[in-house]
């Protein structure tokens, strides 16, 4: 079986025209070793034991009988929570971390689910401690709030910067609210959110020279600065050196950027040892194109084929700025890449066979998918416009050469035909082993949604449903 197939070629969008990757090449039609789910309940399982053990110092410390006043309590929940807001701060890091181990493992679709349940009750733990803390030592003190407020910033070390950490960490979660994030520009939100690191570093020296718990030298002591060196090594080795090393084996530079339909187009890479490239179809990388004015922004794109030894594909539909750019990219142009990132693989089905629901460019990594999954799957393809169809050809041949059905469904929403075939009788009639398939949907969010619900409605269990929305 060769890729690509004589018929698939697309229009050449820029000026120049070498043409360096579209070989035809020998597609490898195995399908992945299933790795389970296993990895996110295990990183959860821990998660939750050691936010245990970051109480554990403050219920070793206190004495039984010691919380008799109102102060004194008040001031224990302060503690309390100021342990728990340090153990979640770490842990909002290492999701940050990008670490291939995490990515790969939870993916980075569902590390972004988390790091945002985190991140909103970091802030609330943040701002309880402060509260707490400060009602709890004005009420110890005979001091007014106001007051106490000035005693601790004056007469405590580190204690403006850890206030600095909090408005920072304020600012951050506002600005993640989706309604927020949506009106800023990505990259301001970005520059934002990337604080958080600040947040670390501020809020570090005010823990050891403040905290009950942590001032004295021990093994408390000890493992909370372990901590910190583990989360910064993985941090280090995330957003630094694995990528330092993908980049120098790979050498990826574009080879190819071709027409797919009037608003998308497909940017193909060279590089050098693809063969060796771990990959699977669905996953995604965070792509750095080295040009004068792309090189400072990294986007997310999956790639569109499976990983074949040759070239690296990526297509992408022009939304804004950055896609808008790609269109012009020269061949030759570096490329810099973070991951591959995300568990939207055929290596993470819980089935045999699958049912894989598209929407729009949500086709992308369904399309790579496909090369991979166990003959027989089962392809839902959502489409406004015939125009808004990515890649028809190539879904046709994979259609035959991996046993593919596939219906199109074109039209407006609140069109009838569409209607029927995403409600659960649809469904059913379309693919009757529905119940027993792995579902795969990538779209929009609201066809996400709608679908999710759908399926459920449909008897389709949770674990047996995989999401991608396009939003980190
Ligand atoms: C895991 C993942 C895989 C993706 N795969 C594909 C794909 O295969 N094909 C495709 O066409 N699109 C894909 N996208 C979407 C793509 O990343 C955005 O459309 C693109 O970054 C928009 O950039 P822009 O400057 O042109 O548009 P903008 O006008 O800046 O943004 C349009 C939308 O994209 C979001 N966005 C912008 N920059 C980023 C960024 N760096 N990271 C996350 N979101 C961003 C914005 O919040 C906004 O909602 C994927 C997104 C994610 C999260």
């Amino acid at each position: 079986m060769t890729y690509p197939p004589t018929h698939a070629s697309g229009r050449r969008t820029g000026t120049s025209s070498r043409h360096g990757g579209r070989q035809a090449v020998d597609v490898r039609p195995q399908v992945p070793p299933r790795r389970g789910p296993g990895g996110r309940r295990v990183l959860a399982a821990l998660l939750v034991v050691g936010l245990l053990a970051s109480v554990l110092p403050w219920w070793l410390d206190t004495p039984a009988g010691s919380l008799k006043t109102s102060a004194a309590t008040v001031t224990a929940a302060g503690r309390i929570t100021g342990l728990i807001a340090g153990y979640l701060l770490l842990v909002q890091v290492l999701m940050m971390s990008r670490l291939p181990v995490l990515e790969r493992w939870i993916g980075g679709e569902n590390i972004a689910r988390w790091h945002r349940d985190v991140g909103a009750t970091l802030l609330v733990a943040v701002l309880a401690h402060a509260s707490l803390i400060l009602v709890g030592y004005a009420d110890l003190e005979n001091n007014s709030v106001l007051t106490e407020a000035g005693v601790l910033l004056r007469d405590y070390e580190y204690m403006v910067s850890a206030f600095a950490a909090a408005g920072l960490l304020v600012v951050i979660g506002f600005t993640s609210v989706r309604a927020v994030r949506t009106a800023l520009p990505y990259e301001v939100w970005h520059v934002l959110h990337l604080s958080s690191y600040l947040v670390l570093l501020l809020g570090f020296a005010h823990q050891f020279s403040n905290g009950a718990q942590l001032f004295r030298p021990g093994p408390v002591r000890t493992m909370w600065i372990a901590m910190y060196v583990l989360v910064v090594v993985a941090l280090l080795w995330g957003r630094v050196l694995a990528p330092l090393r993908l980049n120098l084996r790979h050498r990826l530079r574009v080879a190819d950027v071709v027409a797919e339909s009037p608003d998308t187009i497909s940017v193909y890479l060279t590089g050098d040892r693809l063969d060796r490239l771990e990959l699977l179809g669905g996953q995604y990388f965070r792509w750095r194109f080295l040009t004068p004015g792309m090189w400072w922004q990294s986007h997310p794109f999956s790639v569109s084929a499976a990983a074949n030894g040759r070239w690296v594909r990526l297509t992408v539909k022009v939304v804004g700025a950055h896609t808008r750019d790609l269109r012009d990219l020269d061949p030759g142009t570096r490329v810099w890449a973070e991951g591959p990132s995300g568990t939207f693989t055929a290596a993470h089905r819980v089935r045999e066979r699958a049912l894989l629901i598209a929407g729009g460019s949500g086709i992308t990594p369904i399309r790579a998918m496909l090369e991979e999954l166990p003959p027989g799957a089962a392809l839902i393809y959502r489409a406004s416009t015939p125009a808004d169809v990515l890649l028809h050809r190539e879904l046709d041949w994979l259609a035959q050469a991996r046993d593919v059905r596939i219906w199109y469904v074109v039209g407006s929403r609140h069109d009838p035909g569409p209607r029927e075939v995403l409600s659960p009788d649809g469904l059913r009639r379309l693919v009757p082993d529905l119940v027993r398939r792995d579902v795969y949907l990538c779209g929009p969010p609201g066809l996400v949604e709608q679908s999710l619900t759908v399926l459920r409605r449909a008897g389709v269990p949770r674990r047996q449903i995989h999401l991608a929305t396009f939003e980190l």
